[in-house]
C-alpha cells in the first residue's frame, strides 16, 4: 500500500514533470507570429564581396529574410528550396500543399551555386525585363539601348506590344513582343508583366529585376546590391512610392470583399525579386494566373506584385532608396551618390526638367535626360562618348 502510494507520486511527479516540458515546448508555437508587413525594412547593408557563408549570414539583411520564410511556413505554405553541390548541378524545388512540384533542374554555366565564396553574382545571372509599348521604341527605348543596355544585352529583355524587326536587327536587342494591347490600362500592363515573368521562370536566372522605358540602370551597383543577398532567401527589393501600405478591396471566393494591406515597391523606379522567391509566387503568377489575381484586386501590374509577395506569401519588401522614380524629386539627389543608385529616371508630365542633377560633357540640349552623361561617367572609353581632356 506504502510502495503503491510513493510509485503513484512518483507517476504524479514525473507526469507533471512532462506536462511543463510539453509547455515550455509550446511557448513558441503559441505566440503570435512575427508579421513585418507594416513595418518598413531598414536598407540592406551592402557587402561590395560577400566572401563565405558565415559573413554573408552575418548582413542583417539576410536574418531579416530567413525570418520571412518560417513566417511564410507558419501560414502553411510549404515552401522548401535546396541547394545541392557539386558536379555543378543546382536544384531548386518548391511545393505548395495541395499543388504540383516545380522542379527546375539545370547547370549554371559552370560555376558552383550554395553559398561558397566562390558563387559571386554577376551580370548573367540578373534577368533584367524592360517594359515599353511601340509608341516609345524611338523616343525612350534607342536611348537605352544605345546607354545601359549596351553593357548588359544578353540579359536585357524589351517587352513590347508591337513588332519592330528593323530595330531588333540595328540593335540586337532581346525584343519580345507581348502580343498584349498598347493600352496604358491595367489589364494591358498586367498582360506584360505575366509574360515577363514566364520569361524569366524560363530563363532560370537567379534575379528578376524589373524596370520602365524611363529607367537607367547602373549595373555595378545593381549587381552590389543583389550580391548582398542570396537568390534562394526570399528576397522582395524596391521603392515604395507611398508613405504607408496599399489598401485594396480582395475579392474572395464568397463573393465577399476583404480589406487587404501591403507594401509594393513602384514599377518606375523598378524592383527586383530573388529567383527563391519567384518560384513560390509561381501558383498566383505563372501561365496567367497573374492577371486572374490582378483582377481580384483590380490593381495595376506592380500593385498586384506587392499583393502577391506581401498579402499572399507575407514576405515583407525590403525598402531601397536606391531606386528612383520621377515620382520624386530627382534634382535632390546629391550629385556626388548619383553614381551609387540603383536606378534612376527623369521627366514626368509636370516637370520635363526633372532629371538628375549632373553636368559632364554633355549640354542640357544635348542630354536633356542625363542619361548620356551618366553613361559616360561609368563607361567614358564608349566611342561617343565626349573625351576626357588631357591634363597636358
Ligand atoms: N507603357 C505601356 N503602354 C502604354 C503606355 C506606357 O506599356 O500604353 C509603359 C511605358 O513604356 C513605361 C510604363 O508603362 O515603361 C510607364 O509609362 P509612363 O512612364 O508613360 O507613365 P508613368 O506611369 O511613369 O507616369
Ligand atoms: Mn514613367
Amino acid at each position: 500500500m506504502h510502495i503503491a502510494s510513493v510509485g503513484v507520486s512518483k507517476v504524479c511527479f514525473l507526469f507533471s514533470l512532462a506536462f511543463c516540458g510539453l509547455l515550455l515546448m509550446l511557448i513558441p508555437a503559441l505566440q503570435p507570429t512575427t508579421h513585418h508587413v507594416d513595418l518598413p525594412q531598414p536598407r540592406p547593408q551592402i557587402k561590395t564581396s560577400p566572401n563565405t557563408l558565415q559573413e554573408s549570414f552575418e548582413s542583417p539583411a539576410r536574418g531579416t529574410v530567413w525570418t520571412t520564410v518560417l513566417n511564410t511556413n507558419s501560414r502553411g505554405l510549404d515552401g522548401t528550396i535546396e541547394t545541392e553541390h557539386g558536379n555543378d548541378n543546382y536544384r531548386e524545388t518548391y511545393s505548395e500543399k495541395n499543388s504540383n512540384i516545380v522542379s527546375i533542374p539545370g547547370g549554371q554555366d559552370g560555376i558552383l551555386p550554395g553559398f561558397a565564396s566562390h558563387d559571386l553574382l554577376e551580370l548573367k545571372d540578373i534577368f533584367i525585363a524592360v517594359k515599353t509599348t511601340r509608341k516609345y521604341h524611338k523616343s525612350r527605348l534607342e536611348l537605352l539601348i544605345q546607354t545601359w543596355i549596351s553593357q548588359a544585352k544578353e540579359q536585357t529583355y524589351i517587352f513590347t506590344d508591337g513588332d519592330d524587326k528593323e530595330l531588333r536587327m540595328r540593335t540586337g536587342a532581346n525584343i519580345i513582343n507581348t502580343n498584349c494591347s498598347a493600352a496604358h490600362t491595367r489589364q494591358a500592363l498586367c498582360c506584360k508583366m505575366s509574360v515577363e515573368y514566364d520569361k524569366f521562370i524560363e530563363s532560370k536566372k537567379k534575379w528578376f529585376c524589373h524596370v520602365d522605358d524611363d529607367n537607367y540602370v547602373i549595373l555595378p551597383s545593381l549587381l552590389r546590391l543583389l550580391s548582398s543577398y542570396h537568390h534562394s532567401q526570399d528576397v522582395y527589393l524596391g521603392r515604395p512610392s507611398l508613405d504607408h501600405p496599399i489598401e485594396a478591396a480582395e475579392r474572395v471566393k464568397t463573393d465577399g470583399l476583404v480589406s487587404v494591406k501591403f507594401w509594393f515597391a513602384t514599377g518606375g523606379a523598378g524592383f527586383c525579386i530573388s529567383r527563391g522567391l519567384g518560384l513560390k509566387m509561381s501558383p498566383w503568377a505563372s501561365l496567367g494566373n497573374f492577371i486572374s489575381t490582378a483582377e481580384k484586386i483590380r490593381l495595376p501590374d506592380d500593385c498586384t506584385i506587392g499583393y502577391i509577395i506581401e498579402a499572399l506569401l507575407e514576405v515583407t519588401l525590403i525598402h531601397t532608396h536606391l531606386f528612383h522614380s520621377h515620382l520624386e524629386n530627382l534634382q535632390k539627389l546629391p550629385t556626388d551618390n548619383v553614381l551609387e543608385q540603383v536606378t534612376l529616371s527623369y521627366g514626368g508630365y509636370e516637370n520635363r526638367r526633372n532629371v538628375v542633377s549632373i553636368v559632364a560633357g554633355f549640354s542640357l540640349a544635348e542630354d536633356p535626360t542625363r542619361f548620356k552623361t551618366v553613361h559616360c561617367l561609368l563607361y567614358p572609353d564608349t566611342d561617343w562618348c565626349p573625351k576626357l581632356k588631357s591634363k597636358n
